[in-house]
């Protein structure tokens, strides 16, 4: 097998009947970079940047992250890369930030929330952000994000450190683009009014999946409760993917979904043509792709999910078509 994925290294990544399919890497080191070309990925499609505080045994300094995040980007060369501001709280706990005891740690005061009601730690990233960025393209998204509102204060930061840059002549980004992550219910009945604002969006299934069945993603008394499959689900992903098209803003889905490969073909059959995974699943779902009738496909499936397809039948009924076929 892994010779068969290595093969397919520099094979196109287009289903059998002609759609591009765009697969990039989930990273959060620097040494997960030579993945990125040992897979064939197209770019690094989520950077977790706490992996650096979570391995830190102090809050690493503007200087280091900059320096991290530079490497990143030459690393990368040309492929894309979007960073995702600090996401810690919840099941990410930094040993020696002292916080508060949280009922609900999950929905507590983490990621965005913790950001914009602590600006000093946000601000120095976005400034890391930007210096590493200068001159080159940048991509930078936010976790999080429940409302509107909170992607708009986000952004409201990174154009007063842009300023700051300005001001005192260091050079920015040649293009920057910034984006959120849509990973809170709540945040899918405001899709209009965030797509025109944002420049992009990428899916975290996990903690969508989550929220949207209220299951602990860690508590293994109840984390496998639900299919990720359920058709309720597909449904809400193929509302944010299409409402994604009609008003042209990018999606992306970066969580674990996209790196299995019978999920990665319902994604693809709901509209999804960009994913990003952890660098195993790339050959894995690249051959998927490669071997999958995406019209046929879409014919079939897309009715199951209308009709209510139940849900307990609807995994046995994507692994049937993809053994048929
Ligand atoms: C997600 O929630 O799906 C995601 C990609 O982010 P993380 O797993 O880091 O929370
Ligand atoms: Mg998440």
């Amino acid at each position: 097998r892994q010779a068969q994925y290595k093969r397919l290294r520099d094979k196109p990544t287009v289903t059998l009947d002609g759609t591009d399919v765009t697969l990039q890497l989930n990273a959060g080191l620097l040494v997960d970079l030579p993945s990125m070309n040992d897979a064939g990925a197209a770019g690094v499609g989520l950077f977790r940047t706490e992996l650096q505080f979570m391995v830190a045994s102090s809050f690493p300094r503007m200087k280091e992250q900059q320096t991290l995040y530079s490497k990143v980007l030459d690393e990368a060369g040309d492929k894309p890369v979007t960073f995702r501001s600090l996401d810690i709280g919840g099941d990410k706990v930094l040993p020696y930030m002292r916080l508060a005891q949280e009922e609900n740690p999950a929905m507590g005061w983490r990621a965005i929330r913790f950001g914009l009601d602590r600006p000093g730690l946000l601000r120095t990233q976005i400034r890391a952000l930007l210096h590493a960025g200068a001159n080159r393209s940048m991509r930078i998204m936010f976790p999080m994000i429940a409302d509107v509102d909170e992607f708009r204060r986000a952004k409201d930061y990174v154009e007063r450190e842009l300023k700051h840059l300005r001001q005192h002549g260091h050079p920015t980004p040649e293009e920057l683009k910034l984006g959120v992550m849509v990973e809170v219910p709540g945040l899918l009945w405001q899709l209009e009014e965030l797509y025109q604002e944002v420049d992009f969006v990428s899916v975290g299934s996990n903690d969508l999946f989550q929220f949207f069945n209220a299951v602990d993603r860690g508590n293994t008394l109840v984390a496998d409760r639900f299919d990720t499959l359920h058709p309720g689900f597909l449904r809400a992903l193929k509302h944010i993917v299409d409402v994604g098209d009609r008003m042209d803003v990018p999606v992306t889905l970066c969580g674990e979904l996209a790196g299995q490969p019978l999920s990665a073909m319902a994604l693809l059959g709901l509209g999804y043509r960009s994913l990003s995974m952890s660098p195993s699943a790339i050959g894995p779902v690249k051959a998927m792709l490669r071997s999958l009738d995406l019209t046929k496909f879409k014919e079939a499936f897309l009715p199951k999910l209308e009709t209510g397809h139940t849900p307990e039948n609807m995994r046995q009924y994507l692994a049937d078509f993809a053994a048929e076929h």
